[in-house]
């Protein structure tokens, strides 16, 4: 067997069509507003990336750029004046933010309906609770999106996540137990791990540990999503050991081409969503 490869980067372009074609028909321009502190270098690049994404489909975005000592006061103050302001559609703090701010003291002032990361805890709250939240984390969504064109019904399935962020772990988690899985998430302290992701139908690694996954950690005939983005000798991998998996996996999601662009392309399908939302 040799593993189908989960082009992302095909998926997202036909989400960019259909949300160019929305935008086209609004009576003004959706707007997203990117917060980021300092000058963390993968958030640079992800931040140069959601613009230019924005921008190839006619959406709007405004960059906020705070120096790494910028303070909490001055950072809240910035999110409830776009909170207010009606041209912003959608608000995003560029993660990670430096040590001295708390992370979720900053995103829980950003009001739900404008939420468009999907972090406030209403949100994930009514995500948890299984019922419809505004706006679910861009990641999470994307992989669910792309397991949706595997499996017409994901119930059943044996899930297994390796990493328990806030930001893909523990919404997917969620996400995939309202789909009715079986789902086993995994983390830094988990004992035996290879002998829980050798169960998964469906594996989904992110925890940041450049091939982590090699084939004696998973089943014939998985389905593998990574979302890892690391370094390996100057070249950009994943959290699964692509070349040691392919032979044994039914499914895989390149890196990079694969997750990345999903969750860019599901951050911008939440702030045309927001924006509708705020016309209704
Ligand atoms: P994080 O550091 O917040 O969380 C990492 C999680 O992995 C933690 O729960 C930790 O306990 C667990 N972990 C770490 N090492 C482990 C190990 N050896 N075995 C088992 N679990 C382990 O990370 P994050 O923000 O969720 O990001 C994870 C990875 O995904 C990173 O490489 C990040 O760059 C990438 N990422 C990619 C996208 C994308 O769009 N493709 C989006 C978000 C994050």
């Amino acid at each position: 067997m040799t593993a189908e490869i989960i082009n992302g980067k095909t998926t997202a372009s036909g989400i960019y069509e259909i949300l160019a074609q929305r935008i086209k028909d609004f009576p003004s321009t959706p707007k997203l507003a990117i917060i980021m502190v300092g000058n963390d270098d993968g958030s640079v690049i992800y931040v140069r990336n959601k613009q230019k994404a924005a921008e190839k489909i006619g959406l709007k975005t405004e960059l906020f750029h705070f120096p790494e000592n910028a303070s909490e006061d001055e950072i809240i103050t910035l999110i409830s004046r776009l909170n207010a302001d009606s041209q912003t559609n959608g608000i995003i703090v560029q993660l990670p933010l430096p040590a001295h701010l708390t992370t979720n003291k900053i995103i829980n002032h950003i009001m739900p309906q404008k939420d468009v990361d999907g972090f406030n805890p209403y949100n994930t709250g009514m995500l948890q609770n299984n019922e419809q939240p505004y706006f679910v984390a861009a990641t999470p969504l994307g992989i669910m999106t792309m397991l949706k064109n595997i499996y017409s019904d994901l119930s059943g399935k044996n899930v297994v996540i390796i990493g328990a962020s806030l930001i893909v772990g523990r919404p997917l988690a969620t996400l995939m137990l309202n789909q009715e899985c079986t789902v086993t998430i995994t983390h830094i302290h988990t004992r035996n791990i290879k002998e829980l992701t050798r169960k998964a139908d469906i594996l989904i690694a992110a925890c940041g540990v450049a091939k982590l996954v090699k084939k004696d950690w998973i089943k014939d005939g998985a389905v593998l999503i990574d979302v890892g983005i690391n370094r390996d000798n100057g070249k950009i991998c994943g959290d699964i050991d692509a070349d040691d998996v392919k032979e044994k996996a039914a499914f895989l999601t390149p890196v990079p081409g694969g997750v990345g662009p999903m969750t860019i392309a599901m951050l911008l399908q939440n702030t045309v969503d927001a924006y509708i939302l705020q016309h209704q």
